[in-house]
């Protein structure tokens, strides 16, 4: 049976509480990332050395096993407002854990899906969003790796931004003059110029070749704009 928690879910006071369960190398990266950004995050792992080598980072690591419902219970996972399955290799355990989460109405069930045929079982569970980190990121990669752009995120179905560089060809012209929005599809969000930081477009702002431009649109006209450059 799990120990008595320190945090237990907080429904009640407003604040959001997330439970991570499954603490290898995607879970612990999410959960630290959460406690970087202020939240209160409690770890499940069934590895006793990976519940001690997480101890002092999270606000509280428990081993746990996430397929035992009373467990679940001890720990308070009813009041949690979201709970991220972070176990991949072990279908079932990852099935059973999401469908216990839902069972015991976590408002938000997030899941990671190692595969296509994974990621349908959890979506027909009802898991609120299914994930596919080894799938994004490898796509992600790809447009770096291809050196059509220096990043890539999707954000949507037909919806990314990318990082890029402004061709010699936009050398000194405002983003007013160059008329992306109509021309190519894509808004400017930020550039940047060598040796200092982002800065928010403006229609004033003026390009020079070289400059990093994060750009958003549509898939196809966002990557037609990045393959400008090349
Ligand atoms: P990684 O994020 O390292 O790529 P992975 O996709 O290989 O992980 P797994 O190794 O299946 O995923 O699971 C991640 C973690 O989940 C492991 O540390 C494992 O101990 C833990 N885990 C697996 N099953 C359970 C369970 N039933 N209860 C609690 N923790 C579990």
């Amino acid at each position: 049976m799990p120990n008595r928690l320190k945090i237990r879910g907080s429904k009640k006071h407003g604040a959001s509480t997330i439970a991570v369960i499954g603490l290898g190398r995607f879970g612990t990266s999410l959960a630290l990332e959460l406690v970087k950004g202020g939240r209160e995050v409690l770890g499940i792992d069934s590895d006793e050395k990976l519940v001690q080598a997480n101890a002092e980072a999270l606000t509280q690591v428990v081993q746990a096993d996430s397929t035992d419902e009373a467990a679940l219970r001890e720990l308070g996972i009813p009041e949690f407002d979201s709970a991220v399955v972070a176990i991949g290799t072990d279908l079932e355990a990852s099935i059973l854990t999401a469908s216990l989460l839902l069972q015991l109405g976590v408002p938000q069930v997030w899941a990671k899906a190692t595969s296509a045929s994974h990621g349908r079982i959890l979506e027909q569970l009802g898991v609120h969003h299914v994930i596919f980190p080894e799938k994004d990121m490898g796509q992600r990669v790809a447009h770096m790796v291809s050196g059509e752009s220096l990043d890539y995120i999707q954000l949507d179905e037909d919806f990314v931004m990318a990082k890029t560089e402004a061709p010699d060809s936009f050398e000194g012209k405002t983003l007013s003059e160059m008329k992306f929005r109509s021309n190519h599809g894509v808004t400017v969000v930020a550039t940047r110029k060598k040796g200092e930081s982002y800065m928010p477009s403006f229609p004033e702002t003026v390009l020079n070749a070289g400059d990093v431009m994060i750009v958003a649109g549509r898939t196809k006209k966002v990557e037609e704009f990045c393959r400008m450059g090349w």
